[in-house]
């Protein structure tokens, strides 16, 4: 059996599109340009989509990857962004995902009979989803709009506040207890997401921001990247009454690749063996079970383990997979079915 095209809980494409300041159209998708994710790479690797994360980049940087190299880090938080102008970045995002998909590079999945024939098709499945939520009024409104457009995912917050939570610093050592939960508004949100459907993402939440969704929301809860603190002690990592909780809602986690939340030293470098996602999945299939696992790859937002570096290298991961002891039904599982599994619970019109 051919290992299957893996569908993905997170990428940053989007963000490097648009940091380009062109609409790409599908003729851009096909080069390099130094992005982890095209669509020759995509087929080298078996990359079938997953989510897109429209993302709003602060003006000031926070820091870099090197300030991460440190055995210690403290990386400061940006302040929160208005919505005046987190909106115009969001709609440009969610535009260049709307081009990408007139032009046939993909195709925009809302239901999960979408995604399984675009992945039957051989055409990148793209689930809109939004990492932070800035672009999100008071009123919602623009959640209404955007879900129209597709939006069928998003995370309250990245990791600077918003009007409706908290998200964790880049921080190692370190719990992710770092501050107060959801807000009103955020208390809202959760009810509106639930209502229409959209899948709330846990990743780069603060823990009290998490328990406040555990204990509001009806549906599964997922982490679409992160990893497993028990091993690598981050703020950005599960704990494992994290992971227990997830368990128990019939929610799911997708395995982050960035080193930095991989690594038990916690430094952003790519000298890294493929070994250690393995140690990460094993810690997460025994606190979560063999359904509750898949990947959360991050390309083109952080620095992998460098045997694997683009979608490219997704073959280094499969022959890992296999010399660990990984059969055909587990892998059809971590590739596609607990994704879809997962959504199948949360969204509305499956
Ligand atoms: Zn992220």
């Amino acid at each position: 059996m051919t290992d299957p095209l893996i569908f993905d809980g997170h990428n940053d494409l989007l963000l490097r599109i648009y940091n380009n300041d062109v609409l790409p159209g599908a003729d851009g998708f096909q080069g390099s340009g130094g992005r982890q994710i095209d669509l020759s790479k995509a087929k080298t690797g078996g990359f079938g989509g997953g989510f897109f994360a429209i993302y709003v980049p602060d003006s000031t940087s926070l820091g870099n990857d090197d300030d991460m190299m440190a055995t210690s880090y403290d990386l400061p938080l940006p302040s929160e962004i208005p919505w005046s102008d987190a909106s115009k970045v969001a709609m440009a995002q969610a535009a260049i995902l709307l081009d990408l998909e007139r032009d046939g590079a993909l195709r925009i999945c809302k239901t999960v009979a979408d995604i399984r024939a675009a992945l039957a098709d051989g055409i990148m499945a793209a689930v809109m989803h939004m990492e932070g939520a800035e672009a999100i009024d008071r009123d919602m409104a623009c959640l209404d709009v955007l879900y129209a457009a597709g939006l069928r995912s998003l995370g309250p917050v990245w990791s600077r506040p918003t009007r409706f939570g908290h998200g964790v610093p880049f921080r190692f050592p370190s719990t992710p207890d770092t501050g107060p939960g959801l807000t009103a508004d955020g208390r809202r949100l959760v009810a509106r997401c639930n209502a229409l459907g959209v899948m709330l993402d846990l990743s780069h939440l603060n823990e009290a921001g998490f328990w406040d969704i555990a204990s509001l929301s009806q549906a599964p809860l997922v982490a679409t990247h992160s990893n497993a603190h028990a091993l690598t002690p981050h703020s950005r990592n599960l704990t494992d009454r994290q992971l227990h909780a997830i368990r128990d809602s019939d929610g799911m986690v997708g395995l982050n690749f960035a080193v930095a939340f991989l690594r038990e030293d916690g430094r952003m470098d790519a000298d890294t063996p493929v070994d250690r996602m393995l140690r990460h999945l094993d810690h997460l299939i025994e606190h979560l079970g063999e359904d509750r696992v898949g990947f959360g790859s991050d390309f083109d937002g952080a620095v992998v383990p460098k045997d694997i570096e683009t979608i490219a290298g997704l073959p280094a991961l499969r022959a890992a997979l296999r010399a660990h002891g990984v059969d055909d039904a587990l892998m059809q599982k971590l590739c596609q079915d607990n994704w879809l599994r997962v959504l199948n619970l949360t969204w509305k019109d499956s």
